[in-house]
C-alpha cells in the first residue's frame, strides 16, 4: 500500500495569523533559508529512493524557479500551496481565484506541466469555503488535499478518507490530513507539531493499521522544519509551542518514515497518473 507523502514548500517566516505572513510586501526584507532546507528535505528523499508531493507557494516558485526546476528533475510531483500563503476564510472568491491563476501561471511556465493539486495554506478549507474546491476544479485542478476532519482545524463532518466531491466544472479528489480516533475525537499524527509530538514506533503502527484496512495515508512535512537555527518570529505561546517545539525531532522522524512506509506523490497514490 502506498502513502502519500507530501511537503508544503514555503519558506521560515510563513506563519499564518502573524503579521509577518500578512505582510508580504516585507518578505524581501527576510533572509531566504528555503533552498538549502529544501536540499536537506530533497537528500533525505534520494537516500531512500522515495517521491514526494511538493505543495510550492507561487512567491518562492517566482523567486527560486531553479529550485523547483531542481526538485522535478528528482522525479517529484509540483503542486501548489497559493501564491501569498493566504487562508482561505481571509480571502473572497474572487481574490482566491486570482491567487490560484498565479500561483498555476508561475509554476506551470517554470514545470512546462499542467498543474493538478492543492493545499490550502493551514488546510483552511471549512464548509464556509468549499466554493475554493469550484474554482480549483475550473482552473484544471484535479485533487484537493486541505481537508481536515477536525473541529478545531476543519470541520467535525468532513470525510476521513480519499473520496470525490462534485463541482460545476467536474469532479474533484480529495485527500484529507491522516488522523487517528482518540476516545470520542480524532487526532492528527502525520505532520507538524503532532508529528514531532508523537513517538515514532506509534505513528508507524498507527500508518500501518490504517494500510492493513485498505486506505492510504498522508504526511506532510515544511522544509522549515529541518532548520533549527532558523530565525525565531515573535508568535503568540501557543503558535510558538505549534511552530518550534521540538523541532529537531523532524528529520530522524522523517527518515525512520522513509525506512518502514512506502511512499508515493498524491497523484499517484490517486491514480491521477
Ligand atoms: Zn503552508
Amino acid at each position: 500500500m502506498q502513502n502519500a507523502l507530501t511537503v508544503d514548500l514555503e519558506d521560515w517566516y510563513h506563519i499564518c495569523g502573524t503579521a509577518d505572513n500578512a505582510a508580504h510586501h516585507r518578505w524581501p526584507e527576510y533572509e531566504s533559508r528555503v533552498t538549502r532546507n529544501t536540499d536537506k528535505v530533497l537528500a533525505f528523499l534520494k537516500r531512500h529512493d522515495a517521491r514526494a508531493t511538493f505543495f510550492v507557494l507561487g512567491y518562492i516558485a517566482e523567486k527560486e524557479p531553479g529550485l523547483i526546476k531542481n526538485i522535478r528533475s528528482h522525479g517529484h510531483e509540483i503542486a501548489i500551496h497559493g501564491y501569498y500563503h493566504q487562508r482561505l476564510f481571509e480571502l473572497t472568491r474572487s481574490s482566491f481565484e486570482d491567487d490560484i491563476k498565479r500561483s498555476i501561471d508561475v509554476v506551470g511556465s517554470i514545470t512546462g506541466e499542467p498543474v493538478i493539486g492543492y493545499r490550502a495554506p493551514e488546510w483552511s478549507i471549512r464548509s464556509s469555503t468549499l466554493w475554493a474546491l469550484d474554482v480549483l476544479r475550473k482552473h484544471g485542478i484535479l485533487y484537493d488535499s486541505s481537508m481536515v476532519p477536525l473541529t478545531r482545524m476543519g470541520e467535525r463532518s468532513f470525510q476521513t478518507s480519499p473520496h470525490s466531491i462534485k463541482t460545476p466544472y467536474g469532479e474533484i479528489r480529495e485527500f484529507p490530513l491522516t488522523t487517528m480516533r482518540v476516545l470520542w475525537e480524532r487526532l492528527p499524527f502525520t505532520g507538524g507539531l503532532p508529528l514531532r509530538i508523537a513517538p515514532y514506533w506509534y505513528i508507524v503502527s498507527k500508518l500501518k493499521r490504517i494500510n492493513a484496512a485498505g486506505e492510504p495515508g498522508l504526511v506532510y512535512v515544511h522544509p522549515w522544519e529541518f532548520d533549527a537555527e532558523q530565525p525565531r518570529i515573535e508568535l503568540s505561546l501557543s503558535r510558538r509551542f505549534m511552530h518550534y517545539f521540538n523541532i529537531r525531532s523532524t528529520a530522524p522522524k522523517f527518515e525512520g518514515l522513509l525506512k518502514h512506509i512506502n511512499f508515493a506523490p498524491v497523484r499517484e497514490v490517486l491514480g491521477l497518473g
